[in-house]
């Protein structure tokens, strides 16, 4: 008899350990130590043992029994915890269990900043316009008056697409090595009186430092109607800046030689991170470069379609990166696309 007890405890442990759901702990339980189970046969006979190894045997067999059936709770509590984790049809579902935790992304703060321009221009009646990021030598350069022997248009600022070097035109492609561009292809589709805005990514092949990167951001407004006093633009940059920064922003005008304007200006603001005192962040001039503009050349008005002894402008071109450097004091352009998590997560 001992013999046969031994058998069913190692027959049940053995089973138990290959046991994965609930239904099949109960055939177990039934087989071994149920009325018609396994060790209930054995327990039986029992009575037919001499008197004085009945006694031994009867404990000894319940004593196994206890252990094997804590054996089977144990395995149960287990399963049922396992099964909790786990999705199923007949699971119930309970409202009051804590969610999983997502992680949280943050914005970019140049995506801040885009959003924070298309708020303030979009209250003043522009509407958001988008080009695509591989353009043409046609839209890059020809359209913006830029001369054939522009340096500009040379390999060691912009990048052309493999195998379209040789082209000219429309048929030289390149990634957009500025957004003003877009604003002919806009001025192309639709009719003045217009005011618009165009965010987006830029391309140039320089060497990087503190103030230069390969890819960053503009963000271009182009103003046409039948009278756009040069006064406007200026209201408008201030407005905008204020806008953004949430304080007045002392701003100055120089002039400057950009193709597609003219009178060609640059606009310059108070640096905010010293006061115009001089810092890292102005290079100690206590101004910094912010975006040219100006009233848009004849000749692209007139690649857009439009008579320019009829209608004014006034361009734009604000350097988004280099805003965000100023809102947050920010001393290294590199940082935006460095995709470190410290520095990102502050925003
Ligand atoms: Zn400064």
């Amino acid at each position: 008899m001992k013999e046969e007890l031994k058998q069913i405890k190692q027959e049940v442990a053995e089973q138990l350990r290959h046991i994965t759901d609930l239904e099949s702990l109960q055939e177990l339980e039934v087989r071994f130590f149920g009325r018609k189970g396994k060790l209930n046969a054995v327990l039986k006979t029992i009575k037919d043992l001499p008197e004085d190894v009945r006694k031994e045997m009867g404990g000894l067999a319940n004593n196994m029994k206890k252990d094997l059936l804590s054996l089977v709770d144990e395995t149960r509590d287990g399963l049922k915890d396992l099964l909790a984790d786990k999705p199923s049809s007949t699971k119930v579902f309970d409202p009051t269990i804590p969610g999983a935790q997502v992680a949280q992304g943050t914005l970019h703060p140049i995506t801040h900043m885009m959003y924070d321009l298309n708020d303030a221009f979009l209250s003043l009646g522009f509407e958001v316009f988008e080009g695509p990021e591989i353009t043409s030598e046609e839209y890059a350069f020809d359209h913006l008056n830029f001369p054939p022997d522009h340096p500009a248009r040379e390999t060691m600022d912009t990048y052309w697409v493999a195998g379209t070097e040789d082209q000219q035109g429309a048929k030289r492609l390149s990634l957009r090595p500025h957004l003003t561009g877009a604003s002919v292809r806009f001025m192309q589709e639709n009719k003045p009186p217009f005011r618009f805005v165009y965010p987006g990514r830029v391309f140039r092949s320089e060497a990087t430092d503190a103030s230069h990167e390969r890819t960053f951001y503009q963000y271009e407004a182009l103003i046409v109607d039948k009278h756009v006093p040069f006064s406007a633009g200026r209201v408008l940059v201030d407005a905008i800046l204020e806008r953004v920064f949430g304080q007045k922003v002392t701003t100055r005008m120089r002039s400057g030689f950009f193709p597609f304007v003219e009178p060609g200006f640059e606009i310059d603001m108070q640096c905010l991170v010293c006061s115009g005192k001089g810092c890292s962040v102005c290079g100690r001039v206590g101004w910094v470069e912010m975006m040219p503009g100006g009233p848009p050349h004849p000749n692209v008005l007139k690649a857009g379609g439009i008579d320019s002894n009829e209608w004014q402008g006034f361009y734009l071109n604000i350097g988004l990166d280099r805003l965000v450097m100023m809102k947050y004091g920010i001393d290294d352009i590199r940082l935006f696309h460095s995709g470190d998590l410290r520095f990102l997560k502050q925003f």
